[in-house]
């Protein structure tokens, strides 16, 4: 379907207007215009309205399918990622996933282990249409050591397919050896990563915070917090980043995931907490499949009765960047997934309500997140840009939610790749004993 030329005309292809800035034509109540795209030597040399008449004889007639840009996962894991069959979740708890991955961490993540389970993630983003993705890199000591380097070098084997931005990941307390946690700051600067912490309340959340800021702005770096995962009302560390943002005078990018406790909290508390998330400039990522999965999880043969999200409509109406991402695949935190941010898209339109409108959600797996991660001319379809886009059978929103969309073909530079996903059985060899 997609020609093997150097130059062709998709014509009559279904483009949302979140996604197409440039394109002038009439949108529907979806947001929804057809047009018609002209590739040539592997970048978009024009998008315009859809010309009913006059086709040229290169053109491929798409019937009014959507094409959308090529996806941008802004928070995975992708060093835990499919190690389930050799370390399950016991009980479905956050403890669970805590204990379940921190043991398997220690006793089985060498450099061969790693690479070969983040190849294997990388081959699924890649097949599902991922054009970028950030993954957070457990770095406890010595695991630093051994993460870092394969995540370089990953970066490299990748080059050209997925962009791989790479966030440590400690638990906030780590920060209190101030030595390891500098040396920790060079380390992710001189990988050219992002500084990345887990933040809850303990007595002295607000100096550790100073102290995250302090090697941000020494070593020039981003932000990334995981911030409460909890449904504990008292867990408001989103509100302290802010502050802290705002005291320590932060110009760079900073990325704040999960953000629970938020939803549970009364109204006044959050207002107070989304004006100061607005005005520190943080953009928050929420990570649909893997709250559900581990929130309100209460045992005993009990219903969860909160969906674990926190609350993307309030910030986007302030003005605050949000995005929604995989998170973890196929290990403690969450027992599913394959990095197919349709998945995630469509899971989100269903947890989160991003419907009714649809408006400008669809940003919010492409240009959003692309922003936060500062890859300019990506997560959008506009005339100069590299054809990088997905093409689906689905006409409608409400078609192409339904289905998996299995057979959506991914253009990469204007050829369509080769979709093959990684048997699991590639793994089983490491998953045992
Ligand atoms: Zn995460």
């Amino acid at each position: 379907m997609i020609p093997n030329a150097v130059s062709y005309r998709l014509t009559n292809v279904r483009l949302h207007a979140s996604v197409a800035p440039g394109l002038a034509a009439v949108f529907d109540a979806d947001g929804f215009a057809l047009a018609d795209i002209a590739v040539a030597d592997g970048r978009i040399s024009g998008i315009t309205a859809h010309a009913r008449t006059g086709a040229a004889a290169d053109a491929v007639d798409l019937g009014g399918r959507i094409v959308l840009p090529c996806f941008v996962d802004c928070h995975t894991h992708i060093d835990k990622g499919h190690i389930w069959p050799r370390k399950p979740n016991p009980d479905g708890t956050f403890m669970g996933a805590l204990n379940a991955a921190g043991a398997d961490r220690v006793a089985r993540w060498s450099a061969e282990d790693l690479a070969r389970r983040m190849d294997f993630s990388l081959r699924s983003a890649y097949a599902h249409g991922t054009r970028a993705l950030r993954t957070h890199l457990d770095s406890v000591a010595p695991q630093e050591e051994i993460s870092w380097p394969v995540f370089e070098a990953m970066r490299e084997t990748w080059c050209g397919r997925i962009d791989l931005q790479g966030a440590c990941l400690l638990g906030i307390e780590g920060v209190r050896d101030k030595n390891w946690f500098d040396r920790l700051a060079k380390r992710v600067a001189a990988a050219k990563g992002v500084l990345g912490v887990v933040t809850y309340m303990v007595p002295d959340l607000e100096e550790l915070l100073d102290q995250v800021f302090a090697q941000a702005i020494k070593h020039g770096l981003d932000l990334d917090f995981h911030a409460d995962e909890t449904d504990d009302i008292a867990a408001v560390s989103l509100k302290k980043i802010a502050e802290a943002a705002l005291w320590n005078g932060f110009e760079g990018n900073i990325l704040v995931g999960h953000c629970c406790s938020l939803a549970r909290q009364p109204d006044l508390e959050v207002l107070d907490t989304l004006d100061k998330v607005a005005k520190a400039g943080l953009a928050v990522v929420s990570l649909p499949m893997c709250n559900l999965y581990l929130q309100d999880r209460r045992g005993n043969g009990t219903t969860p009765r909160w969906r674990g999200v926190t609350l993307l409509h309030e910030m986007k109406a302030r003005g605050i960047p949000v995005a929604v991402a995989s998170d973890n695949t196929r290990d403690p935190f969450y027992a599913y997934g394959d990095l197919d941010m349709l998945e995630v898209y469509r899971m989100a339109t269903r947890i989160l309500h991003l419907d009714h409108p649809v408006a400008d959600w669809p940003r919010a797996v492409t240009a959003t997140p692309a922003k936060v991660m500062r890859l300019d001319g990506i997560g959008t379809l506009a005339a100069g840009g590299d054809a990088d886009f997905i093409l689906f059978k689905g006409r409608s929103w409400t078609e192409l939610l339904s289905r998996p969309e299995s057979d959506r073909i991914v253009v990469r530079g204007g050829r369509a790749i080769d979709r093959q996903l990684p048997d699991y059985a590639e793994l089983d060899e490491l998953m045992v004993g």
